[in-house]
Formats: C-alpha cells, structure tokens, sequence
C-alpha cells in the first residue's frame, strides 16, 4: 500500500497523564499504553484516518475515519459512513468505497449493522459478509460484532461513543464493540469477551484491547442518576476512577464521567492484563472539524466508523 505520510493535520489530543491519573498509578500504566496510542494516516487525496499500532502490529488492519477525504454535503461533509441520519446513500456508499480502496477491502466485505445502544453483539462469518452496505443489513439490535473470519470487514459507527477493540494475538479473533454510556454501563466488552473464550477458544493472557477515539470526561458532563446507574455496576473503591464532580447548578450537580476508565475497568474485569490496554487520547468533542461529536454539534452530524479485519 503506498501511503503518504506528512501533510496530516493536526489533531487536538487530551493530556491522559491527568485524566487518567487514578488508573496510571492503580494499574501501574506504561506511558505508551495512554499516550499517541492513536496515529494520523494520510492516504492521499483528503482521506485521513487514524489507527492503533499497538492493534495493526498484531496481524489485524484497523482504522478509525475522520470527517476527511468524502463527499458528503452540510452536517454530513464529508467523509459521512451512516446510511440512517439523512445523507444521500449515494454519498455514503461512495464514502465507503474510498474508504475500501483505501485500505485494501472490498464493500462486499463489509458488515455494518443496527446499532441502538444496547450490549447485544452477533458472531460473523462470511456468510454475512455485505450485509448492511451492499445488501440488506440485519434486522436485530447489534453493537458489536465478532468473528475469526480473515478480510472480513467489521464496521462499527461512532460519534462520541466509545470503540472498544478486542483482539486475540495468536488465534486471531477480533470483537468490534460500540460501547457509549449505556453499553459501558451494562459491559458489552465483558460479553462479547466471554463469548470469546467460550466460543473461539481464546485466552485472556492473549487479548490486547484499544479504546479508541470517543468523547473525554473533560467534555462529558453528566446527571447524577447517570453517575447512580455507574454506582451500581463498579465495585465501590472504582468510583473515584470513573468520575469527578462537576458543575452546580440551582441543586442540580452535574458530574463529568469518564467513558475510558469505565471501559478500562470493563476490560480488566473481563480478565485482560491491564498492560496490553492501550487507551486513545483523541477526543471526539475537542476535534469537532476533523471528527464527527453527537455532542459538539447537537446532533447534526453523521457517523465515523472503526473498521477491522483480520489479514
Ligand atoms: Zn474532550
């Protein structure tokens, strides 16, 4: 693949030595586990995406769109990977098709599904390869997908939400999860990791996860029965990792919570060693140009999207 590297922009990142100082010193966190855990490609003509090398040195392909390289129009410019936020399909599927050629991946090897924030995820094989952009997608609920499957494109879309990636470095599986508040609240990451010892044989000894670019507990500002519903599904002595104290207003307190710790601790409670996760530090919100950020923009935006598969 020839790749032009150099002219990428530049992205805001947030500083993780303070956001996540309670997990750096509780899980003793290398510096390269949290910081530029996420790299900038320039794949010529505007395309731009960013990837994990911690994920793509394993043997899978994984890239993470920004808002660059499309065509797209208004709330959606440009590079728009949802067919369900009122861009013209025409438009997104030309977006998928660059984003394709790009990275060495044929939309009928694709598979994007419904996504409706719950902790429901499906096994996949090539019998589902396409489905979704070019034939008919799934009619259930699924936020994440699975498979052991090689060049099988699993696509899962984000704006704001957490990417959680999971793979297992020797018998080469992948779970690609779309984990927002609700999914990180009810673990998606620990079910689709139990379903992956259970059905695909792995060892938790050889996963390696990515939490990918989402929106950082700076710009996430909460309510307090959202912090409750955390309260109940994190042992006690986690509190102090998942969120701070915000704003008062009136008698409202706000809180601001933290995505990536949760899904950190989602991860170790699933059996991995903390040190073979790697923590993002792009926020979606602080980026609103070159990423698209359900909450920077009110809703007027379309969908980035992770896409793996195994070489
Ligand atoms: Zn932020």
């Amino acid at each position: 693949m020839e790749i032009n590297i150099g002219k990428a922009p530049v992205f805001n990142r947030v500083d993780n030595s303070v956001i996540l100082s309670g997990l750096i010193e509780r899980f003793k966190l290398e510096e390269e586990q949290y910081k530029k855990t996420t790299r900038v490609r320039d794949f010529g003509n505007d395309l731009i995406m960013l990837y994990s090398p911690h994920i793509n040195d394993l043997g899978f392909t994984q890239y993470f769109s920004t808002r660059l390289g499309g065509v797209s129009q208004g709330i959606y410019s440009s590079l728009n990977l949802s067919f369900d936020r009122g861009d013209n399909p025409a438009c997104v599927l030309e977006n998928y098709q660059r984003v394709g050629k790009a990275i060495g991946l044929s939309c009928n090897r694709m598979i994007y599904t419904h996504q409706t924030h719950t902790n429901k995820f499906r096994c996949v094989t090539g019998l589902d390869a396409g489905a979704g952009i070019t034939r008919p997608k799934f009619e259930d609920d699924v936020d994440g997908l699975i498979s052991d499957e090689k060049n099988l494109g699993l696509i899962t879309t984000f704006a704001d939400c957490v990417p959680v990636i999971v793979v297992d470095k020797e018998r080469k599986v992948v779970a690609s999860l779309h984990s927002g508040w609700k999914g990180t609240v009810t673990d998606i990451p620990g079910h689709a990791i139990k379903t992956m010892l259970d059905t695909y044989s792995c060892k938790t000894s050889d996963l390696v996860a990515y939490i990918g670019p989402s929106i950082c507990e700076t710009c996430y500002e909460v309510s307090q029965d959202l912090i409750e519903q955390f309260e109940s599904a994190y042992p006690i002595d986690e509190w102090e990792l998942l969120y701070r104290k915000g704003r008062q207003i009136g008698n409202e307190t706000k809180y601001q919570l933290n995505l990536w710790s949760a899904s950190f601790l989602n991860l170790v409670h699933a059996g991995l060693d903390p040190k073979n996760i790697y923590i993002n530090d792009i926020c979606t919100c602080m980026n609103q140009d070159l990423l698209f950020s359900h909450r920077a923009s009110m809703g007027k935006r379309g969908n980035l999207c992770n896409f793996i598969y195994i070489n």
